[in-house]
């Protein structure tokens, strides 16, 4: 037989349907490709084997007990693996920080909670840049993530975990969340698919908060339409998240187009900026071309506020990470220092529970809130944060999707960026402003580089219409191979 961990979400579906394979083989199978290709990749924190067989078993009874196959969820007995800053009952939840190493929540996150109610299979928490700070999971307190497509480079983050699992085809489907860019970006640097929904969509219960006003649960797999079959199961409305928008879903997979005709896709012009890396614009505008080609009308526009976003995301992100991370004080949570005196233990759990980079934001964070510099710095960004909203809404008005490179280069190399943390941050340029406005966005692969490194197109659509984002991916999907493409990884 065919090597089960290289199946599609869809083929999948097909064979445990029709019960070609059992959830207990598939699991097993990717259970063994975890064990093969964990020594060289570490994408995972913790991994759930036991857990896992049991819920494969389980949902293989119960695919025997109810023949009625419109009874079932489609996805009972798919397995996937979860990014560790969401938090599933029972098992240790660490967010990549030492503060949180032996942190194990009494509750689940309710993205995480509704794809098990659907029965799907639990493979483990991934590696992330601690509180998902970071784009390259070199912030991990425990250990650094590599890139399968190259083991000296990193998998992008800050959910690199995540997306060098599905890339080695660890796990079909992983969910990471998305800031900043920490889903879209590092899709991009491992060649996978990713979806940041619209603010709101998906519940934040369970997320361990980074910036309230930014966080998003989003979802890697191997094509736009694995993806969307992942998102219609963990969206909608929760009681849990008062920020949760109380919209129904429509129904994503009906009449997908498989060319573009009628669609308006918008290129701005600020995306394309001296000092990319030549290769990613080259991919990204190859791709553009296919689209057109496939019938799309393509527009040049300006999103004139965009150079705002780099320096507005990092006075708000700070901002709302040093009150959200206030909470690990040593006594409620996670890691305690033992001293007498309760300042003390306040000092020295976060002074050791903590790393360099959460200290930084945490530092920036405090500064920009302070009294005397609250209107100058956070203030002033909510205002500009206006603004690039308003540059997306105008643009909107004629247009179904943005498409612009997920970031101005492929993969970099392990410890490149270690002592430049501003080098770090404008890696994001791409990805942020969406994050600002509240979008939903994906990121496809579109091509490679000279050394063979996955390049990433990004789109964006209005908020709400994460539909545009899977039909045009999709269309470009069936048009192309890009996503069908798996990296050798050396063992
Ligand atoms: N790299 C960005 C940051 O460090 C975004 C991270 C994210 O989306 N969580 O804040």
């Amino acid at each position: 037989m065919k090597d089960l961990t290289a199946l599609s979400l869809s083929q999948i579906i097909t064979m445990l349907s029709s019960k070609q394979i059992s959830s207990l083989e598939l699991t097993n199978a990717y259970l063994q490709q975890i064990e093969r290709f964990e020594p060289s990749i570490q994408a995972f924190i913790t991994t759930t084997p036991e857990l896992a067989r049991q819920q494969a078993k389980k949902a293989d009874d119960l695919r025997v007990r109810i023949s009625r196959d419109d009874q079932l969820s489609p996805l009972l007995g798919v397995p996937f693996a979860i990014k560790d800053a969401l938090a599933l009952q029972d098992i240790r939840c660490t967010s990549g920080s030492k503060i949180l190493e032996n942190f194990i929540p009494q509750y689940t996150a309710t993205t995480v909670q509704r794809l098990l109610d659907a029965g799907m299979v639990v493979l483990g928490k991934t590696n992330m840049d601690e509180f998902a700070m970071g784009s390259s999971t070199e912030n991990s307190a425990f250990f650094t993530t590599y890139n399968p497509w190259d083991l000296q480079r990193v998998p992008g983050g800050s959910s690199g975990g995540s997306a060098a699992a599905v890339a080695a085809h660890m796990a079909p489907l992983a969910l990471g969340s998305d800031t900043g860019g920490s889903v879209r970006q590092p899709a991009s640097f491992c060649g996978i698919t990713g979806l940041k929904p619209t603010y709101g969509r998906c519940s934040r219960f369970g997320l361990i908060a980074y910036g309230s006003s930014l966080d998003t649960v989003g979802v890697f797999g191997h094509s736009a339409r694995d993806v969307s079959l992942i998102f219609q199961q963990m969206a909608g409305h929760d009681p849990l998240d008062s920020t949760s928008i109380a919209v129904p879903l429509p129904a994503y997979n009906d009449n997908n187009p498989t060319d573009l005709k009628g669609k308006r896709i918008g290129v701005p012009r600020e995306y394309f900026i001296e000092g990319m890396q030549p290769a990613v614009e080259q991919a990204v505008r190859a791709a553009i071309d296919l689209m057109r080609s496939l019938g799309a009308s393509i527009h040049e526009i300006s999103l004139p506020h965009t150079a705002f976003a780099l320096p507005v995301y990092y006075i708000i992100a700070p901002a709302e990470a040093s009150a959200n991370l206030a909470r690990f004080d040593g006594i409620r949570y996670g890691y305690s220092a033992d001293q007498k005196h309760l300042l003390d233990v306040y000092k020295e759990s976060r002074g050791a529970g903590f790393g360099q980079e959460v200290k930084r934001r945490i530092m920036l964070g405090t500064y920009a809130l302070s009294a005397g510099y609250y209107d100058a710095y956070y203030g002033q960004a909510q205002k500009v944060r206006t603004l690039i909203k308003r540059d997306f809404d105008q643009a909107f008005e004629n247009l179904d999707v943005i498409a612009t490179p997920v970031a101005p280069t492929t993969a970099f190399r392990i410890g490149e960026h270690n002592n430049d943390p501003l080098a770090m941050y404008l890696g994001d340029i791409f990805t942020l402003p969406t994050n600002l406005a509240g979008l939903p966005g994906l990121s496809l692969p579109v091509g490679f580089d000279g050394d063979h490194l996955p390049v990433g197109l990004q789109l964006l659509a209005a908020p709400l219409q994460e539909q545009q984002l899977f039909q045009i991916a999709n269309a470009y999907q069936m048009a192309s191979d890009w996503h069908l493409q798996s990296p050798q990884i050396t063992t």
